[in-house]
């Protein structure tokens, strides 16, 4: 599935520059703005899985739009030129996915971008077991801890991350068990892939 991007600077150059090498990885872009009012409304009208957006443009700051859309679906990933502290605690104070400071390579962005994508999906999976059997948030929670901790050891035995997950999710919908208890087993060495 092809992923979908709005992305969001004040400075042309690093539109461009972000737009050339998300197209050319295969992700689409669905949205470009310069203002943060502007980006809002994109993402508002796009949906898109990630927003790229600097910290700091007209109008609206990236921050501030990430607390707009904390709980949506699109993830916010930062793009900044500053590196303190004080902006990191805040931004994750904002549902922020991830950040970026600026300037920012090619080799950095796309393994970032990866990553808050599993993550989305991940978490989109945990959400619709604790629907499906109509269990309390705490074990989404409890299931994400277990799960990482058995995708670290399928990573530590050679899987990718996307593969480890997608074992034991698949694991879990063919055996008609919870990714929860097919991670234990992982865990338990009781279960290779
Ligand atoms: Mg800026």
């Amino acid at each position: 599935m092809t992923a979908t991007v709005v992305l969001a600077d004040d400075e042309a150059i690093i539109r461009l520059d972000l737009k050339e090498i998300l197209t050319e990885a295969g992700y689409l872009v669905v949205g470009e703005a310069g203002n943060g009012a502007d980006a809002l409304a994109l993402i508002e009208e796009h949906q898109p899985d990630l927003a790229l957006l600097d910290v700091k443009m007209p109008k609206m700051t990236g921050l501030e739009i990430a607390s707009v859309l904390s709980g949506r679906p699109t993830a916010v990933v930062l793009l900044t030129a500053f590196s303190q502290r004080e902006m990191i605690d805040e931004a994750r104070a904002a549902n922020v996915a991830a950040y970026l400071v600026k300037p920012f390579r090619r080799h950095e962005l796309l393994p970032a971008l990866a990553t808050v994508l599993q993550r989305v999906a991940e978490d989109r999976a945990f959400e619709v077991e604790v629907g499906e059997l109509g269990l309390a948030a705490e074990d989404k929670l409890e299931t994400r801890r277990i799960v990482d901790k058995a995708k670290d050891a399928l990573e530590d035995a050679g899987l990718d991350e996307a593969a480890a997950f997608s074992f034991i999710q698949r694991t879990a919908m063919a055996s008609r068990q919870r990714m929860r208890e097919v991670a234990e087993q992982v865990l338990a060495g009781t279960l290779t892939p």
